[in-house]
């Protein structure tokens, strides 16, 4: 029985039998609040976003990559990895969709996505999104 069979059950046996006892309407309500965060997660997980590797950003790719190479995250001068974006503390703080948009190579999208990430850490300078002429 999955959460969702778990909640079902729950609520049918809560229309059967009345709904006085506080013990079982305390019990649906946690898995009710279980299921929303679950399927949030879900969600969250499988998001995407889109990213034009033609848009313009504001650090140079020279800069981008010399953070990539570098030994210190940008946002908070922890310690990183070489070759990665951010330290793991900074990149775990990530929303699902941003950490896979920085799996993109450079020059496919990987300069965006480090801007997009910089601006959800709350670091200046943000990704400069203005709709180009067609
Ligand atoms: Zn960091």
């Amino acid at each position: 029985m999955n959460l969702r069979e778990a909640l079902v059950t729950a609520i049918e046996f809560v229309r059967e039998h009345g709904h006085h006892d506080a013990r079982l309407q305390q019990a649906v309500k946690v898995l009710a609040r279980k299921a929303e965060r679950m399927r949030e997660k879900a969600e969250a997980r499988n998001a995407t976003i889109e990213i034009d590797a033609n848009a313009p950003t504001v650090l140079p790719r020279s800069m981008v990559i010399t953070d990539y190479r570098g030994l210190y995250c940008r946002v908070c001068n922890r310690k990183k990895t070489e070759c990665t974006a951010f330290c793991f503390e900074c990149f775990y703080t990530l929303k699902p969709a941003t950490r896979k948009a920085l799996r993109l190579s450079f020059g496919e999208g990987f300069e965006q996505a480090y801007e997009i990430a910089l601006a959800e850490l709350d670091k200046q300078p943000v990704i400069f999104l203005e709709a180009r002429p067609a």
